[in-house]
């Protein structure tokens, strides 16, 4: 059955790390949000040109173009394997179009993790986390973290434009105003788990797999039960 996974956490709760060793050791297709906008944004796009304010402001970029783009890329071909959204949905009005989707897909169900982080934590990783000037690739822990060469495209890493301090903390008021409410939406789903992110990388990556494992196992004798 599908495996489908919805990474959600503030910004620096380590969402982006996790979601990308995941989707690489399971074979899934992985989704980040932020990263289709900074690669539209430097290959200027209209999406990139229309987005470049707004995410070094820090604010949301408008549901409608969002969920265009997850509905598009969810309903290719190599979709229906599963994947890891990282960064999506962030407003409850994107909660509703990706269960939207998910009914059109007819793929198994929405397992949705919440990676918790204190927000002192959270500041102090913003402002030393580094990117590929390059690709957007973010600089993997896993792997030594920054200071090394890109693995994907061998780019120098840098800091993003929105990991200023300014910018950090009106990007954690955004997410307490407008994503936190999606804990409310899914918590009552059988497939949402809360995961510790204040821990080291491979302490967190095994709570997440046993996590998602937990609920995908959840999720087949449900689908079982029904047939
Ligand atoms: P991220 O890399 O997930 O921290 O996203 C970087 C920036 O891209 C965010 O601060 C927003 O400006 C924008 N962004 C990414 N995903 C979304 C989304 N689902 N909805 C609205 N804006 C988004």
């Amino acid at each position: 059955m599908a495996l489908n996974v919805i990474m959600m956490g503030p910004p620096g709760a380590g969402k982006g790390t996790q979601a990308e060793r995941f989707a690489r050791e399971r074979g899934l297709l992985k989704i980040s949000t932020g990263e289709i906008l900074r690669e539209a944004v430097q290959s200027h796009t209209p999406i990139g040109l229309k987005a470049k304010a707004i995410v070094d402001a820090g604010k949301l970029v408008d549901d409608a173009t969002m969920i265009g783009i997850v509905r598009e890329r969810l309903l290719q071909p190599d979709a229906m394997r599963g994947f890891v959204l990282d960064g999506f949905p962030r407003t409850v009005a994107q909660a509703q179009a990706l269960d939207a989707i998910m009914a059109e897909r007819d793929g198994g169900p929405l397992i949705v993790v919440e990676v918790v982080v204190p927000q002192a934590e959270l500041v102090k990783r913003l402002s030393t986390r580094r990117i590929c000037a390059s690709c957007g690739f973010n600089a993997d822990p896993f792997d030594g973290g920054a200071g090394h060469r890109c693995k994907r495209c061998g780019g120098e890493f840098v800091q993003r434009t929105d990991d200023n301090e300014a910018v950090v903390l009106k990007r954690l008021g955004i997410y307490d105003r407008d994503t936190r409410p999606l804990v409310e939406y899914y918590k009552t789903r059988p497939t949402f788990r809360v995961v510790y992110g204040a821990q080291s990388p491979e302490q967190v990556a095994k709570d997440l797999d046993q996590a998602i494992d937990t609920a995908a196992a959840l999720g087949e004798t449900a689908v079982r039960n029904t047939l």
